[in-house]
């Protein structure tokens, strides 16, 4: 099923210089990006769109940590996108990600982990219009 789902170079990617290594890596694997910009999110937005995790203890960090800096939102295309872009993406704590995943390569924390992909068909599509209007995305 071709699905779309947003994907985030988080702020320490941005910081880091790793802008083209993560999209090497997309375009590798034969994602399509649908729509991209940089942005730099405020608290407030943050905190929306990682709302599912308000309750968590690492909610205020973790909100801190998103606009800390600029980030690339991207829409991605692809048969399974969901998943493969996830299993690109490797495991929350690098330490536990597989070998040649984008976290165990370049992540240095549990929550500076360079890179954010949505992990449902809801969650795809709730964070993708939380960032991009239908006029921003390439269609097809
Ligand atoms: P993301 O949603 O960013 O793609 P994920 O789905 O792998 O990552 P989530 O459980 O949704 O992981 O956590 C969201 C983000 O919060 C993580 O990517 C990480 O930056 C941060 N985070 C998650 N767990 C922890 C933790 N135990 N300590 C600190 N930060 C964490
Ligand atoms: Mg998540």
């Amino acid at each position: 099923m071709m699905q779309r789902t947003l994907a985030i170079i988080k702020p320490d990617g941005v910081a880091r210089g790793l802008i083209g290594a993560v999209i090497s890596r997309l375009e590798e694997t034969g994602l399509k990006i649908a729509a991209m910009k940089m942005i730099q999110m405020t608290k407030k937005q943050a905190e929306g769109f990682y709302k599912v995790h308000a309750e968590k203890p690492f909610f205020d960090s973790v909100t801190d940590f998103m606009c800390s800096g600029p980030c690339i939102v991207m829409v991605l295309e692809g048969e399974e996108g969901i998943e493969r872009y996830r299993k690109l993406m490797g495991a929350t704590n690098y330490k536990e990600a597989e070998e040649g995943t984008i976290r165990r390569d370049f992540a240095t924390d549990i929550e500076k982990n360079v890179v954010h992909g949505s992990d449902s068909p809801e969650t795809a599509k709730y964070e993708i219009n939380y960032f991009f209007n239908a006029l921003e995305m390439i269609s097809g």
